[in-house]
């Protein structure tokens, strides 16, 4: 495969915070509907490399490509916009509105019929909601107030947020921080229908959930992958073992 079939492709990329290498000269290539999760020890640079793909935090080095187009230099919402979608830990829906209108004002601007004049077609809103809102799982709470919701239900319509907005790539820090298992099952589904059109990237420390949805695991080590394949392989790896898995 050559390196522009990737819907990810980055290259020695090095980010320095006053001379520390946080990422240090980093490849990572990610296929296309491909679910990576991002595992390592505290500090080991995940969500500094999440932050360096979606924009929040500049390159010192090095290349990001995202479907074969160079990124680097671009700022946050020229990549949110070529389709790059970013969710934090920390949720933020609008509490005192709807499900709907959640869904709703986060369809981007500028498409549809009247894409160019910046209007919205509203029978195309409205099928986009209903079919975000099937996917996540709140298609029967659409006019619950969002703060209402559980703290999964939460989680996912942040999600359903993103999607709204058809990201190519959907990067997601912990999604499953604080849900029950309940929940966390319903996560592992939502993000294997998320990526059978889409890829995604999760940084997670939970190893049943990783192993219950990674494609592949790339383990990160002070800036560095330490190793990167199938979860079998890389659980079994003695220098993952050693600085991860063992402690
Ligand atoms: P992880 O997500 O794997 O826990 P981080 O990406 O948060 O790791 O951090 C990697 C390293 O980079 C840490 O040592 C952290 O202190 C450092 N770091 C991250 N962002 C900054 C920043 N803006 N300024 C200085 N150091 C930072």
């Amino acid at each position: 495969m050559s390196n522009t079939d990737f819907v990810l492709a980055i290259e020695d990329l090095t980010v320095s915070f006053d001379g520390f290498k946080a990422i240090d000269n980093l490849n990572l290539y990610l296929d296309r509907g491909e679910l990576r999760v991002v595992i390592g020890p505290n500090g080991a640079g995940k969500t500094t490399l999440l932050d360096l793909i979606c924009g929040k935090t500049r390159a010192s080095a090095g290349s990001i490509k995202f479907k074969n187009e160079e990124m680097t230099r671009l700022p946050e919402h020229i990549r949110v916009r070529a389709g790059i979608g970013r969710k934090f830990q920390t949720p933020s829906i609008y509490e005192n509105l709807s499900v709907f209108k959640n869904l709703e004002v986060s369809f981007p601007r500028g498409r549809g019929v009247f894409g160019a004049l910046g209007f919205r077609c509203d029978d195309e809103v409205r099928a986009k909601v209903d079919e975000v809102a099937g996917m996540i799982g709140l298609a029967d709470r659409l006019d619950m107030e969002a703060g209402l919701l559980s703290h999964g239900q939460k989680q996912w319509l942040e999600i359903g947020m993103l999607l709204m907005q058809d990201p190519e790539l959907l990067m997601l820090d912990e999604p499953i921080a604080g849900m029950s298992a309940k929940e966390r099952e319903l996560t592992a589904e939502l993000l294997l229908r998320i990526c059978r059109n889409r890829s995604v990237i999760v940084i997670e420390h939970d190893m049943e959930f990783v192993s219950r949805i990674a494609h592949k695991v790339t383990v990160m080590h002070q800036g560095k992958i330490l190793a990167e394949g199938p979860m079998e392989k890389v659980q079994a790896d003695p220098k993952v073992i050693d600085v991860y898995l063992g402690h």
